[in-house]
């Protein structure tokens, strides 16, 4: 899409308060084919049902797009309360990255026309794009900026050209890109893309419709802040449905797959949020409580929501979002240690 998100907020805001919507211009039309991922004309009615999973009961796929589209809903697990309830989104359900930037690359790349990607990322892109890239056929090459390196020897399995930059995060690498560009690559672009905020007002459909299953809206949903597409989708989709609020965490000091919104992100300002702060530390020891607590390995941006969680004092209805497990991380762990 070359044109600004903003356009289309108004007709997304309508049929997600209304639950259908007829595309009665060409703008409508063309905001609502990104969202449905299918032309819609002039004139034709949507209803917000059509973006609801449709999961397979046997769990039996035909390809391994499948697992990831016929895959969805990812599990919805209660995990305290009455009166503090929360529910937590298990991303790491995703079957590619094992993480929720499965759907955002899934939805970039079926947008990208020509076989060579280039992109940056710290992690979890880096290893979804490998591998929806091997599954659609596109050659792909990753920048990644220090701190990700963890993710190489995943990338030297899905056969992916990666160059390790010395730089601190992942927006400083964009400079590296031109050269690949001006030589005919397709650069996703998951921090200016607005398919990456789209992409996950379908995550937010799914999320309602688990919520809705148990009848439950929630109160507050808490995210972690990357590009800020999957935490501001979520809250514009629950803000303008329930009035919800967003809690979006960033690093107090650092923390990998999140960062401090004054280093720029798109997409957060399209809603409100309040903005709390996690140190790595606080991150580690949510992952450890929650280990303790469920047994589940949660990766440490997930650890910071959790954290973020326990601080809240108010009671009400949480869903806590969990980007990833911790599995991926054992290489940085044992450098942290
Ligand atoms: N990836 C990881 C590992 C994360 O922890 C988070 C947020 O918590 C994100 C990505 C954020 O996603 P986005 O880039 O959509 O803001």
């Amino acid at each position: 899409m070359s044109s600004d998100v903003g356009v289309c907020l108004g007709h997304y805001r309508e049929l997600v308060k209304s639950g259908r919507y007829k595309a009665s211009s060409r703008e409508a039309a063309e905001c609502l084919s990104l969202l449905f991922g299918r032309s819609i004309a002039v004139g034709e009615e949507v209803r917000l049902d059509e973006l609801m999973p449709k999961p397979r009961a046997h769990r039996v796929y035909d390809s391994p797009l499948e697992l990831l589209t016929a895959g969805w809903p990812t599990p919805l697990l209660k995990v305290s309360g009455p009166p503090k309830e929360a529910y937590a989104k298990l991303e790491w359900y995703n079957p590619f990255s094992a993480s929720v930037k499965d759907r955002t690359v899934y939805y970039l790349l079926r947008s990208v026309e020509g076989e060579r990607v280039v992109e940056v990322s710290s992690g979890n892109v880096a290893v979804a794009l490998a591998a929806v890239g091997n599954v659609l056929g596109k050659k792909v090459k990753v920048y990644i900026p220090t701190a990700g390196r963890y993710v190489a020897p995943f990338l030297d399995f899905l056969g992916v050209e990666y160059q390790v930059l010395d730089v601190s995060m992942t927006v400083e690498a964009l400079e590296h890109l031109q050269k690949d560009i001006r030589e005919g690559a397709v650069h996703p672009n998951q921090f200016g893309n607005d398919l990456n905020f789209i992409a996950h007002l379908r995550t937010a459909a799914e999320l309602d419709w688990q919520l809705s299953s148990v009848g439950r809206r929630p109160d507050y949903i808490i995210a972690g802040l990357g590009t800020s597409g999957h935490a501001s989708a979520l809250g514009f989709y629950f803000g303008v449905k329930y009035g919800t609020k967003l809690i979006g965490v960033q690093p107090r000091d650092w923390i990998p797959g999140i960062r401090r919104v004054e280093t720029g992100m798109k997409w957060i300002s399209l809603v409100e949020a309040e903005i709390v702060d996690v140190s790595l530390r606080e991150a580690l020891e949510g992952v450890r409580e929650f280990a303790r607590k469920t047994g589940l390995l949660i990766g440490p941006s997930a650890g910071a929501v959790y954290k973020a969680f326990t601080a809240q004092r108010h009671d009400g209805v949480y869903v806590l979002i969990f980007p990833d497990s911790l599995m991926k991380y054992a290489l940085l762990l044992e450098q942290l240690r």
